[in-house]
């Protein structure tokens, strides 16, 4: 057996992990690199296997770091099936084709500049029929079934309590008589978070990959974080102003639809309009509500034991086309805005901002990750004036950031996550989807606690297992 490890190695995005047993090829996630446009631009449009060449496709969960290379496959030939929960069918769905719409619209800039370049145009990575034809090659699965995904390896899929259907993956392999058991943790969740499950852990391993995304840092707690939620909500109606949140429109705006509909049912903030301005966020959101069966106790509890839904109140208001979306704009009260994209680079949010940003009454929330060089950072760094579509704005409104939101988890969860396994029988861990920054520290705490052959592999690195 042998393990290549070929995306999110040594970086985040990108998520590919190709295993060779029993004469077969199993590729684990399948995801798009994001970064500086130019070499984004070259890894997304290669592959360092043969796609046609590969058997199986096991698929940890639909964030398109993890699933948005799958369209682009199967145009390079691969037809085998694509194991992954139900939930995660029906995101993929979405996702791809949101990500097909960004592919064409990003290879029509390009192309133009091209033609004035008299160089031929690019095709783009894929299209919406690439991604139908992926849709077929989906196999939806249930969480905890063993499940046959190639001769001799038993898949099961465990919730990894990170976005709706998101999966760890077990691994039973019977190679030649030898029995191993290899587990691939996707991205692995926070513990106590609203909506989906904590995360199970995988145990009784040889060999894990694991992620590392936040493995040189700590998060706040729950408790804390809704309190201040409802402490800020409270102060800015107070001063008449509104909160702009720029929102990844999966995942971080359901759970904050989910916080305020809590919030709002105990009396902890005022009553005010509250707007989900996303059309991909509109269609999420519709996907967490026929997937009952990923909710928490807490969930249940809360909402669906009073027949109540978590993501639609009185308050909240879905919108889907552009001139409610402009409307907006001219609603003097105070309201909540909650709009794509989270590092504000494109979307809808940019109108928002551009309306709202130079009112020293309002607030911009931010609650995801925000990268190096985007619109967010800028702002969360503390720029007095930005630009937004190419017109400058002078940054009065107040600013702030929680990371609380995060659907990954921190480094004292990840430190816990091998908890249920031999040392002695855990030969190997494999440190992905993390930085330098991040994996080396965690590294360095997983070996004192006495595990073994920590690595944290470079993009084409194999393993003879
Ligand atoms: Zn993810």
């Amino acid at each position: 057996m042998e393990i290549q490890f070929i995306g999110a190695a040594q970086t985040v995005t990108g998520s590919q992990h190709l295993l060779y047993i029993n004469g077969k090829k199993i590729l684990l996630d399948c995801g798009l690199y994001q970064g500086k446009r130019k070499k984004a631009f070259e890894i997304n449009r290669t592959f360092k296997y043969s796609p046609s060449e590969i058997d199986v496709l096991l698929l940890s969960h639909a964030h398109i770091d993890h699933s948005g290379k799958i369209p682009g496959m199967i145009k390079n030939g691969f037809n085998g099936p694509i194991y992954t929960t139900a939930a995660t069918v029906d995101l993929c769905q979405i996702m791809l084709r949101d990500s097909a719409h960004l592919q064409e619209r990003d290879i029509y800039v390009v192309n133009k500049i091209r033609k004035k370049q008299h160089k031929n145009p690019f095709e783009p990575l894929y299209d919406f029929d690439d991604v139908e034809k992926a849709m077929d090659q989906f196999i939806g699965v249930q969480y905890s079934r063993p499940i046959e995904v190639a001769p001799g390896v038993m898949a099961t899929y465990w919730d990894a309590g990170h976005i709706l259907g998101s999966a760890g993956i077990l691994l039973e392999i019977n190679e030649n008589g030898k029995k191993y058991r290899i587990g691939f943790s996707g991205d692995i969740g926070r513990s106590n978070m609203p909506i989906i499950r904590n995360p199970n852990v995988l145990r009784d391993l040889d060999l894990l990959i694991m992620e590392s995304t936040y493995g040189n840092r700590l998060h706040a707690v729950a408790a804390e974080v809704e309190e201040e939620v409802a402490t800020t909500v409270k102060s800015v109606v107070e001063r008449g102003g509104k909160i702009i949140i720029p929102s990844f429109a999966v995942g971080r705006t359901q759970l904050l639809v989910y916080m305020l509909h809590k919030l709002f049912d105990q009396n902890r903030i005022p009553v005010l309009p509250i707007y989900v301005d996303s059309p991909l966020a509109v269609e999420a959101t519709k996907i967490y509500q026929t997937h009952p069966e990923c909710y928490d106790r807490e969930t249940y509890r809360i909402f669906i034991q009073n027949n109540e839904d978590p993501f639609g109140f009185g308050r909240l208001t879905y919108i889907k086309n552009v001139e409610q979306s402009k409307e907006l704009n001219d609603k003097p009260e105070p309201c909540i805005i909650i709009s794509a994209s989270g590092m504000a680079e494109g979307g809808r949010v940019l109108h928002h901002l551009a309306n709202n940003i130079e009112n020293k009454k309002n607030l911009i929330l931010f609650v995801g990750y925000a990268a190096a060089h985007t619109l967010a950072r800028k702002i969360i760094d503390g720029e007095t004036e930005i630009n937004i579509f190419g017109e400058p704005h002078k940054v009065n409104a107040e600013v702030k950031s929680m990371d609380y939101f995060s659907a990954h988890a921190d480094q004292a969860e990840l430190l816990n996550y091998p908890r249920l396994n031999d040392k002695n029988r855990l030969k190997n861990i494999f440190l992905v989807h993390g930085e330098e920054e991040q994996a080396l520290p965690l590294k360095e705490k997983l070996v004192q606690k006495g595990f073994k052959n920590v690595d944290f592999p470079a993009s084409g690195e194999k393993f003879v297992i």
